[in-house]
């Protein structure tokens, strides 16, 4: 195995905890640990058996102490990168970890650059690259679902399926190619009309993995939800409510500007992004406030819509106001305050969407508008509410099945392409074109697939994707 440039990063996350992690990987790195570790027991680390964790004391150049810590050596081929890789254990504190880093460097290391190491375990082929993506998803998984969907991905569940279709695909080319080369056997027909019964199965199950895609991409990155309603509807109220139901708040992206501010919260294993947390709060009527045109682009960042009506009050202008802003989009309608008399019914508020939805021809009346009674006072109607959202993320696709949704637009692309040469293969068999047209489109769709699983991919697409790691993974 061949070692890369020697690498060090700290591969915890920054702040103080109970212990830090420092990771050196590639040429010279038990060295390195030799130069900067002594065991406690007055033996070096080097006579240590592999993978055995060791107590001893970082010191620096200079031989001063840096920090106590463990040092665990993996010597190539058994570690994460497939090369000599030593971690240093030390604590948690952000200086101590920062020196032990600085004196790496000095000690020949560069650092590493995101997503280096999982880089170098894909290189080396211990990761397919499906695998190594999902390294970043289980780290940055929102929900339980979400994390299923990443493992599945990762423990090569997810290129299982893929390598298994590029072996048929790869078993057609070989008979064609037969009766290429041994015409006077009839196996000609056999091959073809194989081929055809083959392709569209495969054409089937790629068309049941995109319908995946949908559902990956909502759990991978999240539901972007805006709530919108007249004042007083009871906007903050029922965030506030889902805020408070969620098993955890996941994230809390504050951006540049107040009104920008985003969480996530968990429904139903669902991540929820919602958008503008902030102006949600602050902002007392949304269209008056901020005017129609932000409001019609705070709802056009959204893929749902929970809008909010007041079940205490009778629809007003202001209502149909909204209704008409949130016209096209993907809604799901609460109507608040069931706890008190009611004034409005669900019936009420489908008739207006509906007649909002009505008054624009180009626009899919059937977007699955569905009203839900809910009281954010004594939260009513959650359950209700979870079940929605979970229909609308899952869209018919199995839960049971998450592990092998395709979660990221890369590989829809690429199975969408796989799938089109697949018909491609199909079409010249019925025009009656020879044996050599046919493979040349199989090998096409092989390829494709093959770039899903990294086997048939270019360097750049693979920097680009090992791009957006974080540091020290
Ligand atoms: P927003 O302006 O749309 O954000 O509305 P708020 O969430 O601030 O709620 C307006 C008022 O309605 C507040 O006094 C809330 O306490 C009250 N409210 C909100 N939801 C409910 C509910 O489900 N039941 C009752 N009884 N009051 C509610």
């Amino acid at each position: 195995m061949q070692q890369g440039e020697l690498i060090s990063a700290i591969a915890t996350a920054p702040g103080e905890s109970g212990i830090g992690i420092i990771r050196i990987s590639g040429k010279g790195a038990v060295d390195l640990a030799k130069r900067c570790f002594v065991p406690f027991s007055g033996k070096n680390i080097s006579e240590y058996a592999p993978r055995q964790a060791v107590y001893g004391k970082v010191t620096g150049i200079d031989g001063q102490l840096i920090d106590e810590a463990i040092c665990i050596i993996m010597p190539a081929p058994h570690s994460y990168t497939c090369e000599d890789v030593v971690e240093i254990q030390s604590h948690g504190g952000s200086v101590a970890l920062r020196e032990i880093l600085e004196l790496t460097y000095k000690l020949g290391a560069r650092a590493a650059e995101r997503g280096e190491f999982t880089k170098r375990a894909f290189l080396n082929g211990r990761l397919d690259l499906t695998q190594a993506q999902a390294v970043m998803d289980v780290i940055q998984a929102p929900t339980k679902a979400s994390l299923k969907l990443a493992t599945g991905h990762l423990s090569g569940h997810f290129s299982g399926k893929i390598r298994e279709m590029r072996n048929d695909i790869l078993a057609l080319i070989a008979h064609l190619e037969a009766s290429i080369d041994f015409p006077e056997d009839d196996i000609e027909d056999v091959a073809i009309s194989e081929t055809k019964a083959k392709a569209a199965e495969l054409q089937g199950k790629i068309q049941k993995m995109l319908k995946s895609a949908h559902t990956g991409k909502i759990l991978r990155e999240g539901l972007k939800t805006a709530i919108i309603g007249k004042p007083n509807a009871g906007k903050s109220s029922i965030m506030n409510l889902l805020l408070r139901e969620q098993r955890a708040i996941v994230t809390d992206v504050a951006g540049t500007t107040r009104d920008s501010i985003e969480e996530t919260v968990n429904i139903g294993g669902v991540p929820l992004v919602l958008i503008d947390t902030a102006g949600i709060r602050e902002t007392d009527d949304v269209v008056e406030k901020i005017g129609v045109e932000r409001a019609k682009e705070y709802i056009d960042k959204a893929s749902l819509i929970l809008a909010v009506f007041d079940s205490s009050r009778r629809l007003d202008h202001e209502d149909e106001e909204i209704a008409e802003l949130i016209r096209g989009n993907q809604v799901i309608a609460l109507l608040n305050k069931s706890d008190l008399q009611a004034e409005t019914s669900c019936d009420d508020v489908n008739a207006l969407l509906a007649s909002q939805n009505a008054s624009d021809e180009s626009i899919d009346n059937n977007l699955g508008i569905s009203t839900i009674q809910v009281s954010a006072a004594n939260g009513e109607g959650l359950e209700a509410l979870e079940k929605a959202i979970q229909d609308i993320a899952y869209e018919g696709n199995n839960q049971e099945e998450t592990a092998d949704f395709v979660n990221d637009s890369r590989q829809a692309e690429l199975l969408r392409q796989a799938e089109e040469f697949l018909q491609t293969a199909t079409d010249t068999i019925e025009s009656g074109m020879s044996e050599d047209f046919i493979v040349i489109d199989l090998r096409s769709a092989w390829e494709k697939l093959g770039e899903i699983t990294g086997e048939t991919v270019g360097e750049d697409i693979i920097d680009q994707i090992f791009k957006n790691f974080c540091l020290g993974k």
